[in-house]
């Protein structure tokens, strides 16, 4: 054999071994083989679970034409029989499902001693996200005593309460982003979704059982792997409860209504490859009691609702205070409250529910320049490697990176102010740039970045006479 038949046929093998580890469905009622039970095989590599099998059998005894008619009629010419093969092989991949592995019993899949402490993960944090130090230390703890408890056994009777979260903060301020680099460090699958496009089940919209569908996606329909992961639930704000209305709330309270037993940890049956329930999708039961739920938000007059509570306490007893006293303070988000939550129009046991409440602050000038440069994988540490595959130098002033910084400050949409401003100015220099091989070195100028000068441009021959001097 040679060895090109040789890799062949080990290519073949590891094909069957994948094939081996996604569930077989039932041909007729869809249902994965840990549903419906031990499937029956048939010719043409076509699967039927006993269940069906069975009716098929009831079915045709009751029929008023036998078997033998059946087979005479495919004889008859212009009557022609399905190939139900032809039809079996058209299962796409997304919708196939994996199957649970079993000798995964004794060696759980997070080992809890390769979980990285608090510390651990926060210093991973600090590598990414600047500033937010509050709430990358709440992060960090909640998280690891999440992945603690999910290893804990459970038989003790002293069952450690699930450590969902809430995080506040104004938009850009990095909330998706801590929570996208929190997963990735973890390598747990995480599945992000908008509140706003959930509604009640029934109505136009996702219906909320749609995110585990998202989360078993990104584990690649692995219900193992998709049952210790992380949802993040994002503009939870916005599913607030409506004021003075006396219409239903599909969008709002009754999300919050329906999202309680997923928060707390439910059963539920989701399609596999699909976002929404239809005859044609097999479905799989996933658990949530060990997902980790994530919910972040902006709520825009949060502020003005502590601002209220702290006054009205202020005020009162021999130590008043000045009514105004919190009027100019910065990041009251910090001193926010249960009730404030509540009074925003979260209902009480959606909050019973995300026991860890923490706030990020506002990104301030100085930390955007911080975010320009700092992180591993900073926006300007981006376009000087780009340019260094032409062997260019990029540069940026302090007062540049100060003034792209305050410039982002004033659209107030946080970070995320920064690439757009970057990307406006580096057009150019990315443009013209690679027309000249002479040049060695670009240096991103405060006048550059105003609009008011070009950027300084040094020749290879110049860099190179710095260089021996
Ligand atoms: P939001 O709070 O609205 O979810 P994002 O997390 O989407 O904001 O932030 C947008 C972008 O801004 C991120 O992709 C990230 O690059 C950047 N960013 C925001 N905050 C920080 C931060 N504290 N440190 C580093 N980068 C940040």
């Amino acid at each position: 054999m040679s060895e090109q038949d040789m890799n062949n046929v080990t290519e073949e093998i590891t094909e069957e071994v994948k094939e081996d580890e996604y569930e077989q469905i039932c041909y007729m009622c869809r249902r994965p083989e840990s549903v419906a039970g031990k499937m029956i095989q048939i010719p043409g590599n076509i699967c039927i679970c006993q269940d069906c099998m069975q009716r098929t059998f009831d079915t045709m005894n009751s029929a008023p034409f036998s078997m033998d008619d059946m087979m005479n009629m495919s004889k008859m010419p212009n009557i022609s029989m399905i190939n139900l093969s032809d039809l079996q092989g058209f299962m796409p991949q997304q919708q196939k499902i994996k199957k649970k592995k079993k000798e995964k019993k004794e060696k759980p899949v997070l080992d809890i001693h390769a979980i990285p402490a608090p510390h651990k993960i926060k210093a991973s944090l600090d590598e990414h996200v600047v500033g937010q130090e509050h709430a990358k230390k709440v992060m960090s703890v909640a998280v690891y005593n999440h992945y603690k408890r999910v290893m804990s056994d459970v038989n003790d009777g002293i069952e450690i309460e699930k450590s969902n979260m809430l995080m506040i903060g104004p938009t850009g301020s990095g909330k998706t982003y801590m929570v996208k680099t929190l997963a990735r460090l973890l390598d747990v699958p995480l599945a992000i979704t908008d509140a706003t496009s959930l509604t009640e089940a029934g109505y136009i919209g996702d219906d909320i059982e749609s995110v585990v569908s998202k989360l078993l996606a990104a584990a690649d329909n692995d219900v193992e792997r998709a049952e210790q992961g992380i949802i993040f639930i994002d503009e939870i704000d916005k599913i607030a409860k409506k004021k003075n209305t006396n219409q239903r709330d599909v969008s709002g309270e009754s999300v919050q209504q329906g999202m309680l037993k997923l928060l707390e940890g439910a059963e539920v049956e989701v399609p596999v490859g699909a976002s929404s329930k239809n005859a044609m999708v097999p479905m799989v039961t996933v658990n949530t009691k060990n997902i980790l739920f994530i919910c972040g938000g902006a709520f825009p007059d949060l502020e003005e609702i502590i601002k209220e509570r702290l006054n009205k306490a202020a005020s009162i007893g021999f130590k008043a205070d000045l009514k105004d006293k919190y009027d100019k303070e910065e990041n009251l988000l910090s001193k926010v409250q249960v009730e404030d939550i509540r009074k925003y129009g979260m209902i009480p046991e959606f909050l019973g529910r995300l026991p860890i409440i923490f706030s990020l602050e506002a990104l301030t000038e100085e930390m955007l320049v911080r975010i320009l440069v700092e992180p591993k994988n900073a926006i300007t540490k981006q376009y000087q490697k780009l340019l260094g595959m032409d062997e260019v130098k990029l540069e940026f002033q302090q007062e540049a990176l100060e003034a792209i910084a305050k410039k982002a400050k004033e659209k107030k949409v946080g970070a995320r102010a920064l690439r757009a401003i970057i990307e406006e100015f580096m057009l150019d220099i990315m443009y013209e740039i690679p027309k000249d091989d002479n040049i060695g070195m670009v240096t991103v100028t405060e006048a550059y970045v105003e609009g008011t000068g070009g950027p300084m441009i040094t020749m290879r021959g110049c860099l190179e006479l710095e260089a021996k001097s």
